[in-house]
């Protein structure tokens, strides 16, 4: 099957609203490629003003509470996030496992959260290099995997993981076009034992360290359906690249 491509910035714990200017010239891009899905997840401040100017792209959050609403000061809850015009959001992020300490059964419980209100889930998952070298990876992601999908064919079609090597991030490392496609092809198979057939339409993104130099390379790999993107997404020259890769 044919999945359409998924091309997603992160934007992390960066932009201003001088940076709204480079959202519309992303999404400028993103008019120019309809086969392409774009998205960017903007700092919570920035989510509704780049959603009330989004035409081609999606605006999506980088986490949520897994609770609608309530006592949680500093937190962002999912109905605001789709309130103030987002899409979809990233969860379980490895800069959130890290340095926030979250599980795989919190990052499932906010998938709940932001299913329930009807936000797009972009699921994290990826190996630290300690891992890596003890030829854990892939076992390591399937863990996180069982532990943080929500059930249902319902979910999955609100579904996408991106496969993040920690040690990719923001490295400029990448990993092999055979450990990227090994890799994809296993959490492929994670996804069909979880959602039978429903599992076959969940995109697979790649992430870390994606550039305009390696995004060809990295989305020719089978079974790499689009990127979730740091660094480089952060101006429409570098992100546009991407897009026009994918
Ligand atoms: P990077 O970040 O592209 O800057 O490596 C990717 C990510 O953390 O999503």
């Amino acid at each position: 099957m044919a999945l359409r491509p998924y091309v997603v910035g992160n934007w992390k714990m960066n932009g201003l609203r001088a940076s709204l200017a480079e959202a519309r010239a992303i999404d400028r891009v993103a008019a120019r490629y309809p086969q392409v899905d774009v998205g960017v997840a903007p700092p919570y401040t920035l989510v509704l003003a780049l959603a009330e100017q989004a035409e081609h792209s999606a605006v999506g959050g980088q986490d949520c509470h897994a609770q609608a609403k309530g006592a949680f000061t500093g937190d962002v809850a999912a109905p605001m996030l789709a309130d103030a015009g987002a899409g979809f959001v990233i969860l379980g992020h490895s800069e959130r496992r890290a340095l926030h300490g979250e599980s795989d059964a919190l990052v499932q419980a906010k998938s709940t959260a932001a299913l329930a209100a009807g936000l797009g889930v972009i699921l994290c998952v990826g190996e630290t290099e300690a891992e890596r070298d003890a030829g854990e990876a892939i076992k390591v992601v399937a863990g996180q995997l069982k532990g943080s999908l929500v059930e249902g064919a319902a979910a999955a079609a609100k579904l996408a993981v991106a496969y993040e090597p920690v040690w990719a991030i923001g490295t400029g490392r990448v990993p092999s076009v055979e450990d990227v496609a090994a890799m994809h092809a296993a959490i492929r198979a994670e996804l069909l034992a979880f959602y039978g057939d429903a599992g076959a339409a969940v995109r697979i993104l790649y992430g870390g360290s994606v550039n305009a130099g390696n995004a060809v390379e990295l989305l020719s790999v089978p079974e790499v359906g689009g990127a979730l993107v740091g660094g480089a997404s952060l101006t429409a020259e570098s992100f546009g690249a991407i897009i026009h890769a994918a």
